[in-house]
């Protein structure tokens, strides 16, 4: 490839994400703060201060096939230490779509369940945990995987067969709606 076209793939990569996830990632300069308060960063193969510099570098694949953006709780300790108010947990989750997108994602089975369990707060507005776990069977195919360990839960009334029911459910959707509307679509 050549040059002009490697720094082309660059400046798209930094202007994709910060235009996905309207964050100024150019102004991170590696002060560390971020990993520095990450729970997670042990357990990262790469931390997150480097993420956002591989961003800047334009290392497309090795930001979006790692394994730190799955390691990541989305706890938002990063973005509030952050002296540039990046918000860095959500560049991660804006990682996490376009993995998902591109189809390479290093572990989507998070995702997937993540995506399920808000799914189950926005329509109950606690967790119906035993739907949300046969919707997560289902899609995976699992059907017959921890049923032993279901059984024994529900049976010690741990998990419920109907859901929990709170007085304002409009409010929870409402509040989700409106987090949705003000995230850019990947
Ligand atoms: S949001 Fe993710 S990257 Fe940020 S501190 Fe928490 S676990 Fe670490
Ligand atoms: S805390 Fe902010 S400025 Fe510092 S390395 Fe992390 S993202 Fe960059």
């Amino acid at each position: 490839m050549k040059e002009k076209d490697k720094r082309i793939l660059k400046a798209n990569f930094l202007d994709e994400i910060t235009e996905k996830s309207r964050e100024k990632i150019s102004s991170c300069y590696q002060c560390y703060r971020c990993t520095n308060g990450c729970p997670m960063a042990e357990s990262m193969d790469i931390y997150p201060h480097k993420i956002m510099r591989y961003i800047l570098l334009g290392e497309r694949k090795k930001v979006l096939c790692s394994g730190a953006i799955w390691a990541c709780l989305m706890c938002n300790t990063c973005s509030i230490r952050c002296p540039n108010d990046i918000d860095v947990a959500h560049v991660f989750e804006t990682l996490r779509r376009i993995a998902i997108k591109d189809g390479v994602a290093a572990n989507d089975n998070l995702w997937e369940f993540e995506r399920l369990f808000l799914e189950s707060i926005k329509n109950y507005g606690r967790l119906y945990e035993l739907a949300t776990i046969l919707h997560y069977k289902l899609e995976k195919k699992e059907f017959f995987k921890d049923t032993v360990m279901g059984i024994k839960m529900m049976l010690k009334a741990r998990m419920g067969i109907l859901p929990h029911s709170i007085k304002d459910k409009r409010h929870i959707k409402g509040v989700f709606e409106k987090i949705e509307k003000g995230r850019s679509e990947v």
